[in-house]
């Protein structure tokens, strides 16, 4: 096996990425200190980039809920963490959306505030888990006010989600918000490259936001080289024989949300030097301020821009990606040969 056929070390479950992932450090310390103290709110909501580890920290907190010693918690080693560990801890209670469903179901959320209302087996708390909680509707959100507002002896709900402002107000204001941040770069870069020293780190975590499971769900999926390669289109599209119908086709089929992604930030970057007063219509007569022809040529990245980022939100529908990058890599061809024109003319 050659090097760079090594395999990324990921971590091995979601509750050893909340266990090892720095910027989970501090969430983690909160919810220590509050069941040292004994005054673990009923419950939490966790807001965050699901990559970042929402679901992660809803189990880790679960287990540190329920673990038999709350001075440790989670301890690894106690009769409920074993049982927890083997995925049979009788009070440790989760629902999730079905497969080939949209929603977590009304239903579903019923059945689980029914047995979060029986008595513990163990005689600790019973946690009950909503994973995404901002994939209920209206109804089954509701459903769980009762709960929050009479919370029985020991419950305790976590609801992880993404979109915060899908959880009613009545819901959101009941729950203690626990919110995660992309941490700093050299942050992420550190983790990662723990995780495997192949790959173009700095290049995947720009792609992902800054989320550094998401870069390293990439690497793994065998994008370690994406950014490089990507760094090589536009001089390739600057190339007489370019053939973006090709590229669009074969793009398509591979990672076709991380390279649009790549382009938008290779367009961001050009939009901020344009602003910047580095267009390359820029005249002396504005000191400071593009020209007229750099102006034009930052209001066609915007329009670049918009198209790239609806491209990528048409993934998740029925698009024709082909056509969906065709239309980005024309639109770039063309920007990209403007600051000539404009030079010329
Ligand atoms: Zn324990």
């Amino acid at each position: 096996m050659s090097e760079s056929k090594k395999p990324f070390r990921a971590p091995s479950t979601e509750f050893a990425l909340a266990q090892d992932a720095p910027w989970l450090t501090a969430p983690r310390e909160q919810v220590q200190r509050a069941i040292a103290a004994g005054r673990l709110s009923h419950a939490l909501q966790i807001v965050g980039p699901s990559g970042l580890g929402t679901s992660a920290l809803a189990e880790w907190i679960a287990r540190a809920a329920l673990c038999d010693r709350p001075e440790a918690a989670p301890c690894g080693t106690c009769a409920s963490c074993r049982l927890l560990e083997a995925g049979s801890h009788p009070d440790r209670l989760r629902i999730a959306v079905r497969e080939d469903k949209q929603q977590v179901l009304i239903d579903d959320v019923r059945d689980l505030i029914e047995s979060l209302g029986l008595k513990s087996q163990r005689g600790g708390r019973r946690v009950a888990i909503v994973d995404p909680a901002d994939a209920m509707n209206v109804n089954g959100a509701n459903a769980l006010l009762k709960t929050l507002e009479e919370p029985g002896a020991g419950a305790l709900l976590i609801l992880p989600l993404a979109r915060a402002h899908r959880l009613p107000a009545t819901i959101a204001s009941r729950c203690q918000r626990i919110e995660l941040a992309v941490p700093p770069a050299a942050t992420g870069l550190a983790w990662l490259r723990d995780r495997g020293s192949e790959a173009d780190w700095e290049g995947l975590l720009a792609i992902v936001g800054g989320v550094p499971p998401d870069a390293l769900a990439l690497a793994e999926a065998g994008a370690a080289d994406l950014p490089r390669e990507m760094a090589e289109l536009p001089a390739y599209l600057r190339r007489p024989d370019a053939d973006p119908i090709q590229l669009a086709e074969r793009w398509a089929k591979h990672f076709p949300a991380a390279r649009l992604r790549w382009i938008e930030n290779w367009i961001t970057e050009r939009v901020r030097q344009g602003l910047a007063g580095a267009a390359p219509g820029h005249t002396t007569a504005n000191p400071g301020l593009p020209g007229a022809a750099g102006t034009r040529h930052i209001q066609g990245l915007y329009g670049l821009l918009d198209e790239t980022r609806g491209a990528r939100e048409a993934l998740h529908g029925s698009a024709n990606v082909a056509s969906l990058f065709e239309r980005v890599l024309f639109g770039l061809a063309e920007t990209l040969a403007e600051p000539r024109r404009a030079r010329a003319g």
